[in-house]
C-alpha cells in the first residue's frame, strides 16, 4: 500500500485498534481510513461473509478469528497492545433476519457478548459499535434524531439494539467507554485504494443496480411501489462508506480524549431517496437503461429511513464530505466497473 495508508503499521510503539469483522465492506474501509491517519490497525474476521484482506493491506496483522474464540481474541488484544476495539463483526441482512431470528441472536448479540467480556477481562476501555438505523423500525418522524423512539421490526434491528444495551449496562458496571453509530445506507466505495462492495450474494440496493448496468442482471426488482412515499417505494438516506469511516476515526479520538461513558449517533446525510430515484442516478451515472421490474415489499422494510446527522456533526465534528446521491453512486459505479468479479480478481493467498 502506498503513502499514506501504509503509515500505521511501521515501526509502532502507540497503542493498536482491533477491528472486528475489519475484511467486511464497512469495516475494510475503516481499516483504510484509521491506516491513513497513522493508526496501528489489528484485524480479526471469520471470513463467514467478508473477503480476504486484498493486496494493499498484505500487512494488516489479520487473524482469520471467530469473536466466539475468547481465548484467541484475548491472546490478539495482549499481543497487540490493542487499547480499543472497532466492533462490526455480524450478520447484517434485514431479509435473512426475519428467516432465521436466532442465527441473528447468536452471531450478534452472543458474539458480542463474548467480546465484551474479553475486554473487560483485558482492560480495553474503549469500544466503537457498529450499529443501525434498523433500531428505529418504523420512525415517528423524519429525520430521525437519537432520542426518538427505538422500536425495531425486524431481528437485525433488534439484535443491534439489545447489543447497544449490553454496551450500556457494562458501560455502567465496568466503566466501559462506548460509542454506537447508527448507520444508515452505507453505499460507495474507497476513492484510490481497490476496495469496494462486495456481498455474496448481494442483496443491496446500489450494487445490484449496478450490476444490471454491467450486464449480470437483467433488471431491478423493487421491492414495493405501495409504501406512502411520493413515488410509492421506499425512501433511504445513502452515506458514502468513506464517510462512515471518517466517523468512527472520529469517534475513536473522542474516546481517547473524553470521558465519555456510553453515545450514540445516527451517520447519515439527512437527505431521503427513493429506490426510483437511486435508479435513475445510477442511469444518468452508467449512461445504461437499468430495467425496474415491479415486486412485492420485502420482510422488515420500513417506508422512511432518513437520518438527522446533527449530533455527529456537532459533538464529533463529523462533515460528511458525499453528500449527493450522483457522487455516491459515481463512486460505487468506479469500482463496480473497474472490478466486475469484485475481489475475486486481486486476492493475496495468505
Ligand atoms: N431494494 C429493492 N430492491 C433490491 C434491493 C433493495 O427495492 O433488489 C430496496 C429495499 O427494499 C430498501 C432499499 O432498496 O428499501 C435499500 O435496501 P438495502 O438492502 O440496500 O439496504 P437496507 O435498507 O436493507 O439496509
Amino acid at each position: 500500500m502506498g503513502g499514506d495508508a501504509a503509515r500505521g503499521w511501521e515501526g509502532d510503539d502507540r497503542m493498536t485498534v482491533l477491528v472486528t469483522g475489519g475484511a467486511g465492506y464497512i469495516g475494510l474501509h475503516t481499516v483504510a481510513e484509521l491506516m491513513a491517519h497513522g493508526e496501528a490497525v489489528v484485524v480479526v474476521d471469520d471470513l463467514s461473509t467478508g473477503h480476504r484482506l486484498p493486496e494493499p493491506f498484505a500487512q494488516v496483522p489479520f487473524y482469520p478469528v471467530d469473536i466466539r474464540d475468547e481465548s484467541a481474541v484475548a491472546s490478539v488484544i495482549e499481543r497487540h497492545d490493542v487499547d480499543a476495539v472497532v466492533h462490526f463483526a455480524a450478520r447484517s441482512l434485514v431479509g435473512e433476519s426475519v428467516q432465521d431470528p436466532l442465527l441473528y441472536y447468536e452471531r450478534n448479540v452472543g458474539a458480542t457478548q463474548h467480546l465484551l467480556r474479553v475486554m473487560i477481562r483485558t482492560g480495553v476501555r474503549r469500544l466503537v459499535f457498529s450499529s443501525t438505523a434498523a433500531v428505529y423500525g418504523h420512525p415517528d418522524r423524519t429525520p430521525i434524531r437519537e432520542d426518538d423512539p427505538t422500536a425495531p421490526v425486524n431481528p437485525y434491528g433488534e439484535t443491534k439494539l439489545a447489543i447497544e444495551r449490553m454496551i450500556r449496562w457494562c458501560g455502567e458496571a465496568h466503566g466501559l467507554s462506548a460509542i454506537s453509530l447508527r448507520y444508515f445506507n452505507a453505499a460507495g466505495a474507497h476513492p484510490d485504494l481497490p476496495i469496494g462492495e462486495d456481498h455474496r450474494p448481494e442483496t443491496h440496493l446500489v450494487p445490484i443496480i449496478l450490476q444490471v448496468a454491467l450486464g449480470q442482471r437483467e433488471a431491478i426488482t423493487v421491492y414495493g411501489d405501495d409504501y406512502d412515499t411520493p413515488d410509492g417505494t421506499c425512501i433511504r438516506d445513502y452515506i458514502h462508506v468513506m464517510d462512515l469511516a471518517s466517523a468512527h476515526r472520529l469517534a475513536l479520538n473522542r474516546l481517547r480524549t473524553t470521558d465519555v461513558r456510553t453515545e450514540v449517533y445516527n451517520l447519515g446525510t439527512g437527505r431521503g431517496h427513493s429506490v426510483l430515484e437511486v435508479v435513475a442516478a445510477a442511469r444518468r451515472v452508467t449512461g445504461h437503461s437499468i430495467p425496474v421490474v415491479m415486486g412485492p415489499r420485502r420482510a422488515g422494510d420500513p417506508a422512511t429511513l432518513v437520518a438527522s446527522p446533527e449530533r455527529a456533526q456537532s459533538v464529533l465534528g463529523w462533515a460528511p464530505a458525499h453528500t449527493d446521491l450522483m457522487s455516491i453512486v459515481a463512486s460505487a459505479w468506479r469500482w463496480h466497473r473497474s472490478h466486475p468479479d469484485g475481489y475475486e480478481e486481486n486476492l493475496h493467498s495468505m
